[in-house]
Order: C-alpha cells, then sequence, then structure tokens
C-alpha cells in the first residue's frame, strides 16, 4: 500500500519536493482504514495536511476502493492516539457528517480546515478589501454581500479566507449550518445522488445551510448538469437570505461557458480580488509561520525567502520547509546562506524540468523583431501586443508557472489579462493557418 502511495507521489512532485515532503514520511501501522503515518517535524505535519492527505485519500480511494483514514505523527510523539484523528470537531461538523455520504467521509470530517482562520490570516496589499469583506460577511451573513465572490492567483489565500468566515461564523453562531465543498465535490455529490437516486436529501443537505461556501466554481466551466442545480440551490439560498461565498481564479465572465443567468448571480453581491503580497506582507506571513512552528530563523534570512518566492504563498510557506528540512539534513543552523543554498536546489530543478519565461520573452522578441522592453511593456500597437500575447500564451503553454507569476514577469500585469491572451491566441489558432505556424515554429525554437 505504502509503495503504491510512495510511486505515486514520486511521480507527480518534483524531485525535491518528493525528497523534502514524501521521502521523509513513514508509515507505521495499519489498523483498519487507519494509516499511521509518521512525519519528521511539525512543518512537515503543516504541509501534508494542507496538501497531501486529501490526494492520498483519494489516490487509494481510487486504486483500491479502499477508504483510508491517514492519521499524522510527529515523529517525536509516536505513541498518539490511534483512533483520535484531529479531535477539534466543529459543533456544525456533526450534522454535515450524517449527511455525508460513505466516499467523502474523510473530506468532510475535515471540512473546514482549523488552520485557515482569521486570526492566522495576514493582511496586507493584496488582500485587504477581500479580508474586510470576509469579516464583513462572517458578521452578518446574508445581507450585505451575497454572494461574496473572491477571486485571484493560486496560492493567495482565497480558500483560507473563505473558510475563515466558517469559522468565524460557527465561533458566533456555534449552531449555524456550515457547508464548505469545492466545486468537484458539489458535482461529485451531484452525479452520486442522481446515481442513488437520493436527489431529495441532496438538495435538502445543501439548502438548508446558512452559509454555503464552493470554493474554485471555475471548474464549473462546461459542467451543464452541475451548473443547472446550482443555479436553483443558489437562488433558494438567496431567496432565504443565506449567504454565499465562492472563489474563483478568475472573474464570472471570465470562466468559459458558464450560463449567463450563474454569471448575472454570481455578480449580485461584492465581487473582490486577492492579488500577489507585497514584500512586507510576505516577509509578515513567513514571520507568523515561523513563530506558529517554533522555528528560530533570523530576520535577514525571513527577508531573503520573501524576496525569493513572489507570487504565491503557498510556494513561499514551501520554501520555509525546505529550509528548516535542509537544515536539519546538514544539522546547522539556518542562516541567510543555507536557506540560499537550500533555494538554489529548488531553482536549479525548475529549470532542468522545462523553460524558463524569459526565455520564451526573449525567443518571442527576437522572433518578431521586438525589443524585449516593448514586449514586457504597455505599449498597445498591434505589431507589439499580438507577440506579447504569443509569450503570455506559450509561457502558460510550456511553464508550471502561475497567472500571476507570469503576468509579474510581464512588468507587473494583473494575471486576468494573462487569461485573456490565452484565451485570445487559444481562439485566433482555429482559423488563423498564419498564427498556428508561427506558434509551431516558436515550439520549435523554445525546444533547443
Ligand atoms: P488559494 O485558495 O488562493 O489557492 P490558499 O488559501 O490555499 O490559496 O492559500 C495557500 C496557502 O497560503 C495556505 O496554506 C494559506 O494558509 C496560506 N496563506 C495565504 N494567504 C495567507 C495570508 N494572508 N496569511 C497567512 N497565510 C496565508
Ligand atoms: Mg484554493
Amino acid at each position: 500500500l505504502w509503495h503504491y502511495i510512495d510511486q505515486q507521489f514520486q511521480a507527480s512532485f518534483t524531485l525535491v519536493s518528493y525528497r523534502t515532503w514524501i521521502q521523509s514520511a513513514k508509515p507505521v501501522a495499519l489498523v483498519g482504514n487507519n494509516l499511521k503515518i509518521s512525519v519528521p517535524s511539525k512543518l512537515h505535519k503543516d504541509y501534508w495536511e494542507s496538501n497531501i492527505l486529501t490526494k492520498i485519500v483519494e489516490i487509494i480511494y481510487a486504486h483500491f476502493n479502499v477508504e483510508l483514514n491517514p492519521i499524522l505523527i510527529v515523529a517525536a510523539e509516536d505513541d498518539a492516539d490511534l483512533t483520535a484523528p484531529e479531535a477539534t470537531t466543529e459543533p456544525a461538523k456533526k450534522e454535515t457528517t450524517e449527511a455525508a455520504t460513505e466516499t467523502n467521509r474523510f473530506l468532510t470530517n475535515t471540512h473546514l480546515n482549523s488552520k485557515y482562520t482569521f486570526e492566522t490570516f495576514v493582511t496586507g496589499t493584496g488582500n485587504q478589501m477581500a479580508h474586510a469583506a470576509a469579516l464583513v460577511v462572517s458578521e452578518e451573513p446574508g445581507v450585505l454581500y451575497n454572494p461574496l465572490f473572491l477571486y485571484g492567483g493560486v496560492g493567495l489565500g482565497k480558500t483560507h479566507l473563505m473558510q475563515a468566515i466558517g469559522h468565524q461564523l460557527l465561533t458566533n453562531k456555534p449552531n449555524a449550518k456550515v457547508k464548505y465543498v469545492t466545486s468537484e465535490t458539489f458535482t461529485n455529490d451531484l452525479v452520486s445522488a442522481i446515481q442513488t437516486n437520493t436527489q431529495k436529501q441532496f438538495r435538502e443537505e445543501y439548502r438548508s445551510v446558512d452559509l454555503l461556501m464552493v470554493d474554485d466554481v471555475q471548474f464549473f466551466a462546461d459542467k451543464e448538469a452541475t451548473q443547472e442545480e446550482f443555479f436553483h440551490t443558489f437562488n433558494d439560498l438567496y431567496e432565504e437570505k443565506k449567504q454565499i461565498v465562492l472563489t474563483s481564479d478568475r472573474l464570472p465572465n471570465e470562466i468559459p461557458k458558464l450560463q449567463d443567468r450563474l454569471v448575472s448571480r454570481f455578480k449580485w453581491g461584492l465581487s473582490v480580488d486577492i492579488t500577489p503580497p507585497d514584500l512586507e506582507t510576505r516577509i509578515a506571513i513567513l514571520r507568523n509561520k515561523a513563530d506558529a512552528d517554533q522555528l528560530d530563523i533570523p530576520d535577514d534570512t525571513l527577508s531573503y525567502i520573501a524576496g525569493q518566492i513572489d507570487s504565491n504563498i503557498r510556494e513561499l510557506e514551501g520554501a520555509l520547509i525546505r529550509v528548516h528540512a535542509y537544515a536539519n539534513m546538514k544539522n546547522e543552523v539556518i542562516s541567510t546562506s543555507l536557506a540560499a543554498d537550500a533555494l538554489k536546489s529548488l531553482k536549479l530543478s525548475d529549470a532542468a524540468n522545462g523553460l524558463s519565461i524569459l526565455k520564451i520573452q526573449e525567443t518571442v522578441a527576437k522572433y518578431y523583431h521586438i525589443s524585449l522592453t516593448d514586449l514586457k511593456g504597455k505599449k498597445r500597437n498591434k505589431g507589439i501586443v499580438v507577440p506579447r500575447q504569443i509569450a503570455m500564451y506559450l509561457s502558460r503553454e510550456l511553464t508550471d508557472s502561475s497567472l500571476p507569476k507570469i503576468g509579474m514577469e510581464f512588468g507587473g500585469k494583473d494575471h486576468t489579462t494573462v487569461i485573456h491572451a490565452h484565451e485570445k491566441i487559444d481562439q485566433s489558432l482555429s482559423d488563423d493557418q498564419d498564427l498556428k505556424n508561427n506558434i509551431a515554429e516558436l515550439k520549435n525554437l523554445l525546444k533547443n
């Protein structure tokens, strides 16, 4: 079983991530469906909880049709109670757990991550508005901003902020019915309700809540039946003045193939974006994280790490974990030069994996005989705009960079500009043979 999990993760993580997070973990015992996993530090445990556990449950369920219940322990406290995974149950959890289907019991159990609260959320440029709106909604649900639509790039805190609303509402009103789902879970629940003829229960479950949070609704794109069902869910809740909170990586009208009636409803309340944090905010986030995990890291080292990673808070936290793991491995105290070493190996592996955005920009600029400055700049003439869009398109297609990161590399443009450019080129490709040839040539150039 472990071997299989290990293999799956080896295939889907970069080598450095794999070594840092997966290889250091050990299976300890399997009792019934409870798999006890030992990880080397609290930082690892945090990372596993936010990024790995659900994946393991899904992998095992998909392959063995077994519903696994992984339990994490930090190596030092080896004799933790096997039967009590996370005893911090919210009052409202019980109700939702009972209604949950067999297959997602684990996911529903932990439907709110106990760490995603307002207390642990650092505010700064980029998220201030979203934070303020979220607070208002948690204090007075269903009154002012309904729905609240939070949008922005990957790893910028949308899920964190959304769940903070849930926690806060439960603190204020312990009997409130709070439901958090990803858009995929909504779809999966719907599909299984249809298969088992339990649509009635499905509707009761979703339409009886005080707060419904649906994460990453961009994945509703193209899903007709889901959109149909969600339309009615939305209307019911809205009429009852129940609060709806949605997140997405882009604005409602930018979600492809989203029914107009949903687009317009999503815009009824308030849409707020979250943009990448500035350096000070990134340092504050790292400081918080280091303190919470009781890590002794000098300020200049935190500033250094914050300076290295600018567009994704999850990656920022990942870098902190890497530096910590690296120091453990080398048995040295954490310093800026050690951090530089630890993050260098990360950069190298990224570069070895593929192409840099800069390389794409240089190649495209040269190909169209324009300057790199113009390509990354703001000029609006066609001779420059089209190559710029092509370079953005290729950056999205050929690198792992997030949308905000790509926007950043193009002179600090918004991620929605990148989405727009990508869509524009994607559409033109279907009927513009010249463009097709040019892109094929560019891809060829980039290969060498
Ligand atoms: P998204 O849903 O936008 O992809 P997440 O909410 O999953 O991003 O955030 C990624 C990680 O970064 C999480 O571990 C989250 O706790 C952390 N994070 C994001 N924003 C903040 C913030 N402002 N303060 C503290 N931690 C944050
Ligand atoms: Mg998210």
